[in-house]
């Protein structure tokens, strides 16, 4: 039987990072993985397939409006097929590059489901037989799936999850999107840019929970100017498909008819079938992982990380957490700022947040101040013809630590790394507002609204 320092179950964003850390700092590493290709949810059906079909559909906005920059173009066309391969070979090429990543480093890897026979001892159940090796200590790291919801039928093609949604043979006529979260926006942008009516319905009475409530209405007032519709406060209790229709059904409310339902209420995580109850890993009242600050569960030598475990579900939280996860393990200490972890979503224009909302400053009696910069007063926005958004930068009233900043607008999505940098570093926001930023760039919307906090912005 072969014997490990570290076994890793789950090769996504979490798992594999921690594999490939451990195995950088000297440990015999190895990483167990039951699907045929390495990277998990985020790179084979969720973020980067994702983010594939959001450029390519932007462009393909922006192909019909070139007009405006004097660019004059025949009619462009969609070549959906062709968009779809493009997805996939992105896809490909990546799983690769973590296979190639697996080898330098000297991470074994194991193809089959991983399942505890003790706290040592995992049997990796394949096609080819059963395996079992040996561990000092493990990492699950198994991820999560789409959750269900009761009365929805999934039947894998027309009522389906971010997976089929992904990959939808022809533009659907009528997609109704369940959820106005992270991915019901994303799919539901991409499927309305290639010419879908796209209805998204929420339960709660607005978008995007969770992100700063005015960076929220700002995106549904933009969203709807691109013609997603939105149906708020109504709560889906059933969807179902006969041949090509499909039937909605919201409580109080009338029947929606559609040719496509995508489910996109959030996930769950998978921690069935791996053995837990076998080595007595608890797991709390959401069939998530109990884990303490160095990611240890309930039994000594079996850590949990990423989807698995309380926060939010993002493949980035995940892999500070396997790196924080693996040091902690050789060093004694483990640390991750879950205040410094940004979350963005990819629409057009994107949204980006680091730090606490205004609402939970409200709630937990922070007193702060707030500085906003619109993109219309920003050079860079103007030239790219995206002079739509702002940054809020939220600073305790009397530290100016800079507690929060949210950003809808052009780029969002990289301009929130400066942000997480300076709350990492316990940054003010007079620091931000005194730090040079090159001229003209989107950057700039952030140290204007920085300068916002305590004085005034020079474009506004
Ligand atoms: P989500 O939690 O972001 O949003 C789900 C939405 O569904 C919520 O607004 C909720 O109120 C609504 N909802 C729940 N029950 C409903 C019902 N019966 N009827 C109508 N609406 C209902 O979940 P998601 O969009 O499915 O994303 C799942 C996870 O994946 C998220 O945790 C997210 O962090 C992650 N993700 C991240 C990104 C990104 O980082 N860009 C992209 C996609 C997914």
């Amino acid at each position: 039987m072969s014997e490990y320092d570290l076994v890793v179950i789950g090769a996504g964003p979490g798992g594999y990072v921690a594999a490939i850390r451990a195995a950088q700092l000297g440990m015999n590493t190895a990483c167990i993985e039951k699907e045929s290709r390495l990277g998990g949810t985020c790179l084979r059906v969720g973020c980067i397939p994702s983010k594939v079909l959001l450029e390519s559909s932007e462009r393909y906005v922006h192909a019909q409006t070139l007009a405006e920059h004097g660019i004059e173009i025949a009619g462009a066309k969609l070549n959906l097929a062709k968009m779809l391969e493009r997805k996939d070979q992105t896809v490909d090429g990546l799983t690769k590059g973590i296979e190639g990543l697996f080898k330098k480093n000297g991470v074994a890897h194991y193809r089959g489901h991983a399942r505890f026979e003790s706290a040592n001892r995992i049997a990796i159940e394949s096609a080819d037989g059963t395996e079992t090796i040996g561990a000092k200590h493990v990492l699950i790291a198994t991820g999560s799936r789409s959750a269900a919801l009761p009365g929805v039928e999934l039947d894998g093609d027309r009522i389906g999850t971010s997976t089929e949604a992904l990959s939808y043979p022809t533009v659907p006529e009528h997609l109704v999107v369940i959820g106005a979260g992270y991915i019901g926006l994303e799919l539901g942008s991409v499927w309305a840019r290639l010419g879908a009516r796209v209805t998204v319905l929420e339960y709660l009475d607005r978008i995007l929970p969770g992100m700063d409530s005015e960076v929220a209405k700002e995106a549904r007032k933009l969203f709807q100017k691109q013609g997603l519709a939105f149906k708020l406060s109504a709560k889906v209790t059933g969807a179902r498909a006969k041949g090509k229709r499909c039937t909605v059904v919201i409580e109080g409310q009338e029947d929606l008819a559609c040719d496509r339902v995508l489910l996109a209420v959030g996930r769950a995580p998978n921690t069935e079938n791996l053995g837990l109850e076998t080595v007595g890993v608890a797991v709390d009242e959401r069939g998530r992982i109990a884990v303490d600050e160095a990611f240890r569960t309930s039994v000594p030598g079996v850590y949990a990380i990423g989807d698995v475990i309380r926060g939010p579900m993002l493949a980035h939280k995940a892999e500070e957490e396997g790196i924080a996860c693996v040091e902690g393990i050789l060093s004694g200490h483990a640390h991750v700022n879950y205040d410094a972890i940004p979350g963005v979503v990819y629409t057009d224009p994107e949204i980006a947040s680091v730090g606490k909302t205004e609402e939970q400053l409200k709630e937990s009696n922070v007193p702060y101040r707030k500085g906003l910069f619109h993109f219309r007063g920003n050079g860079r926005a103007r030239a790219l013809a995206s002079p739509i958004g702002f940054v809020k930068v939220l600073a305790h009233e009397q530290t100016d630590r800079v507690l929060g900043v949210h950003i809808i607008g052009p780029r969002a999505g990289d301009l929130i790394a400066e942000a997480a940098v300076a709350i990492e570093f316990g940054a003010s926001s007079e620091d931000i507002a005194r730090s040079s930023h090159a001229h003209p760039t989107l950057a700039e919307a952030l140290k204007e609204a920085a300068m916002a906090v305590t004085a005034k912005p020079i474009h506004a």
